[in-house]
């Protein structure tokens, strides 16, 4: 049986987004080439039919405006209609009811559990799912499962710890100037 917006679909979405990243202050696309989607497919343990990468590449960037621009008129949400072209679902009889199962054309069948997942995400935890807060040195996303829905970083390890050492030391910079600029005009 296929649930919608369940876990291991969440962290496909997230892994897709996240197939954009900043490396060494440069943005790098790991869709970009074949060998790097292939890679990237064998990952997320994708052992179904070869997908579509152009269509990966192209849903992965709508959803990644959706996502930190919102949606509605003009938001360019009709990117997703490929990759939910031909999707449906299967009622069928099992033991205790009926199971729905997910079909999809094989070479969108990953972007469409994606779509899904995110489309899920924004009916059951609108703002859940956003874009790191380190935006100066980071293209990533996160989806905040807290209950206090307070994650501002990817991680902590790679941004959260960065971004507080960073306002330690922008504070004691600007201690320090005003310590100088009071030093500079204080009368002898
Ligand atoms: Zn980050």
């Amino acid at each position: 049986m296929v649930t919608v917006g369940a876990a291991a679909d969440e962290e496909l979405l997230l892994a897709l987004l996240n197939t954009t990243r900043m490396v060494g202050g440069a943005p790098t696309d790991r869709l970009a080439e074949p060998d790097g989607a292939a890679a990237w497919l064998r990952e997320q343990q994708w052992d179904g039919l070869p997908q579509d990468i152009e269509l990966l590449r192209s849903t992965r960037d709508t959803l990644q405006s959706l996502v930190r621009g919102g949606f509605g008129a003009g938001s360019g949400m009709s990117g997703l209609a490929p990759a939910v072209k031909g999707v449906s679902y299967r009622a069928r009889l099992a033991d205790d009811g009926i199971d729905w199962e997910l079909v999809t054309p094989p070479a969108n069948a990953l972007v469409a559990r994606a779509v899904l997942a995110w489309s899920e995400l924004q009916q059951s935890a609108p703002g859940r799912l956003r874009a790191c807060q380190n935006t100066a040195e980071c293209t990533r996303f996160l989806i905040d499962h807290s209950k206090s829905n307070s994650a501002r970083w990817c991680s902590m390890a790679a941004c959260g710890n960065r971004m507080k050492a960073r306002r330690h030391y922008q504070r004691q910079k600007s201690a320090l100037s005003n310590d100088l600029t009071t030093a500079g005009t204080t009368p002898q």
